[in-house]
């Protein structure tokens, strides 16, 4: 039987980690998500790199949890790098850290960090964290099906999911104890920049083929 860790290796794709690309696996069923996850990079573009929120994320997953979303820290894996893990092994020996490697990639990132400072020749900008989030896309749909640009809303509460999620990412990736008053500020203050810049964004004509400017002025 395949291994827990073996599968999660598997869903990630290196060249999204420290980007703001990620593993789109919600848009097979409603093609309309692609479009939140972009307004979410497009947000993210506005934000200092200490703040970005798709940073770390590798995968956006389908959730059938009757839930808008779900982020689970066990699913986190840490990347340390050919770089790193040259150091490790000259440092441990290859065999010790062949043993521990696993460990210390399911670690939370802080607690690596914290552990690895005392070896001044590892440098730890380099080990980054890899999260995945889920997102139910019916539930998210639910809450607008029906009603006046059905679409555009449900795309910005697929987006705004997107951020509670990455919010409680970055929160346990930074050993800050994840908040539900954090996620709900990180979307209330997302929700703000898309209505504030509602006139830029409908240019994008994918935004606006959606009806986006229907919903300036709020649901
Ligand atoms: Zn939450």
């Amino acid at each position: 039987m395949k291994k827990f860790t073996d599968w999660l290796f598997e869903q990630i794709d290196m060249s999204v980690i420290g980007t703001e690309n990620v593993i789109d696996k919600i848009s097979a069923n409603y093609d309309k998500a692609k479009v939140a996850i972009d307004l979410v990079r497009k947000y993210d573009q506005t934000l200092p790199q200490q703040a970005k929120l798709l940073l770390d994320i590798s995968t956006v997953a389908p959730l059938s949890k009757n839930v808008y979303g779900l982020y689970n820290s066990t699913e986190n894996t840490n990347i340390l790098g050919p770089e790193v893990e040259q150091k490790m092994a000259l440092r441990f020996g290859k065999q010790v850290w062949e043993k521990y490697k696993e460990k210390l990639e399911h670690l939370p990132l802080a607690v690596l960090k914290k552990q690895l400072k005392v070896y001044p020749e590892i440098d730890l900008n380099k080990i980054r964290t890899s999260s995945v989030i889920n997102v139910n896309i019916n539930r998210n749909r639910q809450a607008w099906m029906g009603k006046p640009n059905a679409d555009a809303l449900a795309i910005l509460e697929i987006a705004s999911t997107i951020v509670h999620e990455a919010t409680h990412a970055m929160d346990v990736k930074n050993g800050i104890n994840p908040t539900e008053d954090r996620a709900i500020a990180a979307e209330r203050k997302f929700k703000e920049w898309v209505y504030a810049n509602m006139k830029t964004l409908i240019n994008d004509p994918v935004l606006k083929a959606v009806g986006f400017e229907n919903i300036a002025a709020g649901p």
